[in-house]
């Protein structure tokens, strides 16, 4: 392999105490529930497993971008793969990286995006680790072209608590590589990862924008770019009557005219306060929505933009879930199998609008039919709702039971990264295959998700 990084996996220097504090403390991104867990840093690959054993349960994190609680454990012990951020090896041949789990997202496109490679699948936010994307199997605008993160996942290093090391890929170890790929860092600690980057010549997108009223449009819309790489929809999840799951069908390609590859600038702006409660309510939200449908005067728009504002747009103003208050939000996300009359979809919105609780931050999107690597991954073909929730705990747990029981009579299913309410029996009948898995559970990890969708919490 040609390499322009260094070929040896870093050794912690003789004097190096065990892992850095990173963080003072560790909440996921909903930021609910609130659960108390001793955080372990992990800097090197060689600090797990741990020279002594802590008394309870572990679970390695990443970047805690997940909403609920899948990187989350009651009284037991946070492995903070973070810290685990080195780069190892790069083929520009190829466009093999091999590089840490804790290294994010955002450090690869740094790297990489100078010298002409872009991810092959990214989410809404670059903060995430590698660790995290391949525990979660995530996706990106790009699902029905390119599948998940975990099809470009060529191999990687599970480390048991037991000490042992098990070299996964679609030839070695194949069933801890399938079960690890969306595991939810059940299995052990990914300390590196093979991904296949893409190649580009220029930071820019070619965009188009086209506004759309009701599911019948945006399918058509859907239809029309079947073939365009990266294609995903804001929709307006207050609005009823004849605006009634109107917005915006959003479709970018890369650019093929070669411009300057330079690195991105850290964002500026930080969410400055948790906001009251009162600040989000049903009249905000409805302006919000009102003024983004409306900020797109023509039907159809067609620019170049830089790749940041299309993939990041939530990530130029950093910790942002501080608007939701103190008590957090809840994310929902689904995805229902394709149904000509879209009556599943139309219930949930239904369901959505009436509680006059929906947020502004509303994705809608087809997942195509490439199959996942990972057993328990969450995409499948169909279409995809996400969308956040302030937390009024009178209201919104309830309606997320009621969308969780609308989703499992369509035959969906709802995807662990954004869950942080689903009920044992509803993981159960989404997720056949959890029994399988659970074998392959580390005897020493656990999670607070687990623990809620095993029925032990
Ligand atoms: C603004 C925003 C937009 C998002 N958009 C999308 C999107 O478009 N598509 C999508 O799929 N997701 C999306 N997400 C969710 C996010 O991509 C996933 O939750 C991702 O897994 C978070 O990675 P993380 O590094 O923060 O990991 P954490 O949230 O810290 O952990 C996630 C899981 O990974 C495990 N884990 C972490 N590191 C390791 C490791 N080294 N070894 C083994 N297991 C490990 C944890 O145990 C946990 O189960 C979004 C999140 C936000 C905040």
């Amino acid at each position: 392999m040609a390499t322009v990084l260094p070929e040896t996996v870093p050794q912690p220097p003789a004097d190096s105490k065990q892992g850095k504090a990173l963080e003072p403390s560790f909440e996921s991104w909903g930021r609910y529930p609130k659960l108390p867990a001793d955080l372990r840093p992990l800097s090197w690959t060689t600090d797990f497993p741990p020279r002594e054993r802590p008394a309870g349960a572990m679970l390695p994190v990443g970047a805690g971008r997940s909403y609920g609680d899948v990187c989350l454990l009651e009284e037991g012990t946070l492995l903070h793969a973070r810290g685990m951020d080195h780069l190892l090896q790069f083929d520009p041949a190829t466009g093999i990286l091999r590089c840490e789990a804790g290294v994010t997202l955002a450090e690869i496109l740094d790297f990489a995006v100078p010298l002409g490679f872009f991810l092959p699948v990214t989410p809404g936010t670059k903060y995430v680790t590698v660790g995290g994307a391949i525990a979660n199997d995530i996706h990106g605008k790009n699902h029905h072209i390119a599948g998940t993160f975990g099809s470009h996942v060529l191999r990687f290093e599970l480390v048991r608590s037991d000490g042992s090391h098990i070299l996964c890929s679609h030839r070695e170890n194949r069933d801890w590589f399938a079960m690890t790929i969306g595991g939810m860092g059940l299995t052990g600690l990914i300390t590196w990862a093979e991904v296949r980057l893409r190649p580009i010549v220029t930071r820019g997108i070619n965009y188009r924008g086209d506004k759309f009223v009701g599911f019948q449009e945006f399918l058509e819309l859907s239809r029309q770019a079947a073939d365009v790489e990266y294609t995903v929809a804001w929709i307006d999840c207050v609005s009823t009557g004849k605006n009634f799951a109107r917005g915006i069908f959003m479709q970018g390609t890369h650019a093929e005219t070669p411009a300057p590859l330079t690195r991105s600038k850290e964002p500026k702006l930080v969410f400055p306060i948790d906001l009251p409660e009162f600040a989000l309510n049903k009249f905000s939200i409805g302006l919000f929505n009102f003024a983004y449908y409306n900020k797109q005067r023509a039907k159809t728009v067609n620019s170049v933009v830089d790749y940041e504002p299309f993939f990041y747009p939530l990530d130029a103003v950093l910790k942002w879930n501080r608007m939701y208050g103190k008590a957090g939000l809840l994310q929902f996300q689904c995805v229902l199998p394709w149904d000509e009359d879209q009556r599943g979809i139309t219930q949930i919105m239904k369901a959505i609008t009436s509680s006059g609780l929906a947020s502004f931050l509303a994705v809608l999107k087809v997942f195509g039919d490439v199959p996942s690597p990972g057993f328990l991954s969450f995409p499948k073909p169909g279409l995809t709702l996400a969308l956040d929730f302030p937390i009024r705990p009178e209201v919104s747990f309830d309606l997320l039971h009621r969308l969780a029981a609308i989703t499992l009579d369509h035959g969906g299913r709802m995807y662990p990264a954004k869950d942080a309410t689903m009920t044992a029996a509803q993981y159960q009948a989404f997720y056949p295959g959890w029994e399988k898995f659970a074998a392959y559970v580390d005897p020493a990890f656990d999670s607070a998700f687990w623990r809620r969708v095993t029925g032990r919490a």
